[in-house]
């Protein structure tokens, strides 16, 4: 059992009742590889920002869940080095998909966990996240619940349409299962294909597609029968067009990718919404700035020549997230 606490890891707690009480958004960015949490790490700790790590099974199926535990270790101290003494960072398991994986991640120092019930029907969704709250709470480590179903493609989870959350669960599955968060469904979707073209409309100017609106009445339904509950979004990004552009330019091809719009999400972060996850839109700059260097340079050949920019583009989102977007910069307890 390794504790959470001794690796300088916090949970998402604290964190969460400051966002919601300061009208702000944690960051919770996914990271696979070591140029990608080099860049969460430098931006949040640049910019002062607490910041959620998180880990989907299919990165620890990748990366090895020892070693991206170390990883996040080494952040904490990485973040120090870099001038913020006090760092919060979350290390949290992104759609837990049984008890035995909350456990084993609980048990090798995560500091939160996600238990997806999403898909199951209501009562088991209730049984199972309470069964990972019971755990889980043994150990003060945070458990975050979804009811409701997002569309999209996110590593193994998948589903075409989106259900959106029933305000009138929420009390009786936050009261049984005690879980910390929830995640809810109000239109925001995994992956960088967010919607149809046929569910846009489109942009007279520039010829580009707007998605619709997210369901803020849900939203607002939800936050009046729990006040004061941190709410989580998933699916989240924005698909900046400058980088599909730049990938598609270079050789790439993602037609008609869409996201949230970056003024729906700085109006959630402003409401109970605490909790903003974004993947995506760190691939997007990865990619296009991989791309780029690889067509403009095609003789390069040393690693370090591509994934420093792409680290480099990785960090400038993060950043912009965090000031532009989320409203989490300058927010950690300690600024020292
Ligand atoms: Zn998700």
């Amino acid at each position: 059992m390794i504790d959470y606490k001794k690796l300088g890891l916090v949970n998402t707690r604290e964190m969460f009742k400051r966002a919601i009480n300061g009208g702000y958004a944690i960051p919770a960015f996914n990271f696979n590889n070591m140029e990608q949490l080099q860049a969460i790490i430098k931006a949040a700790a640049t910019k002062k920002s607490p910041v959620i790590l998180q880990v989907s099974k299919g990165a620890r199926q990748y990366a090895n869940q020892t070693l991206l535990r170390y990883m996040a270790e080494g952040a904490v101290e990485y973040a120090k080095e870099l001038g913020c003494n006090h760092p919060e960072i979350a290390l949290h398991l992104d759609h837990g998909d049984s008890f035995e994986t909350c456990k084993s991640c609980i048990d090798m120092g995560f500091s939160s966990v996600m238990i997806d019930g999403s898909a199951l029907p209501y009562e088991e969704n209730v049984a199972l996240t309470k069964k990972v709250v019971d755990y889980a709470h043994q150990y003060d480590v945070t458990v975050e619940g979804e009811l409701g179903v997002l569309a999209g493609v996110e590593d193994e989870v998948s589903h075409a349409e989106s259900h959106y959350t029933k305000p009138e669960e929420v009390i009786d599955f936050a009261t049984r299962t005690g879980c910390d968060s929830l995640a809810i469904s109000i239109g925001t979707s995994h992956g960088a294909y967010k919607f149809t073209p046929e569910q846009c409309t489109r942009d007279p100017q520039t010829g580009r597609l707007v998605p619709p609106p997210l369901a803020f009445d849900v939203l607002d339904a939800v936050m009046e029968k729990l006040p004061g509950f941190p709410i989580v979004l998933h699916g989240s990004s924005s698909v900046p067009q400058e980088e599909v552009d730049t990938i598609n330019k270079f050789g790439g091809k993602l037609p008609n990718a869409v996201g949230i719009p970056e003024e729906q999400l700085r109006k959630a972060a402003k409401s109970a919404v605490c909790k903003i996850n974004i993947d995506s839109d760190s691939r997007l700059a990865m990619t296009a700035a991989v791309r780029r260097v690889f067509a403009e340079k095609p003789g390069e050949f040393d690693p370090r020549k591509y994934l420093g920019p792409a680290r480099d583009n990785m960090q400038k989102l993060y950043e912009h997230k965090i000031v532009d977007v989320l409203g989490s910069e300058n927010k950690l307890a300690n600024l020292d």
